[in-house]
């Protein structure tokens, strides 16, 4: 963990739970994609900085997730560096409540603000306003989170975040968090499209073709938009279709879990019932989803 491995002349990354994307820009200047999970990821990627006698320029947040984030506030504090994300993730750097918020839907109680959830805040900037290196690309990738964004660097290395996941992380967990299933299927559809040298997703291995992985990532989605068409067969109420789905593939219940897998249940039954697959309905005071439309 936490080693600097080249990737391209000027690309390299840290291995970490979330990998950090370190661009050199010229001989002693570096840019950073991510910060880490917390403030220990920072102080390692300060001293790998300092080994290589680097100056950080910026931190480009591909999203506001605290395992992308969370070395942010160490390294700006300490080496006044510039944080540059997109409008709705920077509300996020910089009010890290709105994350357990968001995902639980009210406020969050004590177990749902650890660093799993919510980072230590910092001061981000609108990524239009950064004077990036020549170049380098940032681009949408939309699903995942609100405006999460992919960064190609003068290398012809891609950094993709969160857009896909490894298939060891898919059949542990099976659900990885989605916001919009819609923007998710477009994102996975335009990854296809890339020519690169690397693709470095932030929870897989990097990979010179990314297609496969795009595949097995696009099935796992499909295959719990069945597995809710099926659960809503007869009418169900929210708490039991989310029962369900932990017990269909095994998982283990906590609150962070509850949140996350939560979370994306609704997003799914929200993407459901717009396609006309699903209905939402009251009765006896209970919201009900039921299959309309059995097929995809
Ligand atoms: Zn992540």
């Amino acid at each position: 963990m936490y080693e600097l491995i080249q990737a391209a002349e000027n690309t390299f990354y840290i291995n970490s739970p979330s990998k950090i994307g370190v661009y050199r820009s010229s001989a002693e200047n570096v840019w950073l994609i991510d910060s880490g999970n917390d403030k220990d990821a920072g102080r390692k990627i300060q001293k790998i900085l300092d080994q290589q006698g680097w100056k950080l320029m910026g931190i480009i947040n591909t999203h506001s997730n605290a395992d992308h984030i969370g070395g942010n506030t160490l390294l700006q504090d300490r080496l006044n560096c510039p944080i540059y994300s997109t409008p709705m993730e920077n509300a996020v750097i910089e009010n890290p409540i709105l994350e357990p918020s968001f995902l639980y839907g009210g406020y969050p109680f004590q177990k749902l603000k650890s660093k799993f959830l919510m980072a230590t805040p910092s001061k981000a900037q609108n990524i239009s306003l950064a004077n990036l290196p020549d170049g380098m690309e940032i681009f949408p990738l939309g699903g995942h989170f609100w405006q999460m964004i992919g960064v190609k660097t003068p290398d012809n290395v891609y950094f993709i975040a969160d857009s896909v996941f490894s298939e060891t992380i898919l059949s542990k967990y099976h659900i990885s968090f989605n916001y919009d299933v819609s923007a998710y299927f477009k994102t996975l559809d335009f990854l296809e499209t890339l020519e690169g040298t690397l693709f470095i997703p932030a929870h897989a291995e990097p990979t010179a073709d990314i297609r496969p992985l795009v595949e097995t990532n696009r099935a796992k989605t499909i295959e719990i938009l069945n597995e809710l068409l099926q659960i809503c067969a007869s009418p169900k109420f929210f708490e039991d279709i989310l029962h369900n789905i932990f017990e269909k593939f095994s998982l283990t219940m906590d609150p962070a879990q509850y949140v996350l897998v939560g979370s994306t249940i609704r997003s799914y039954l929200s993407y459901l019932c717009d396609m006309g697959k699903i209905e939402a309905f009251v009765e006896n005071n209970y919201l009900f989803w039921k299959t309309t439309e059995p097929s995809l």
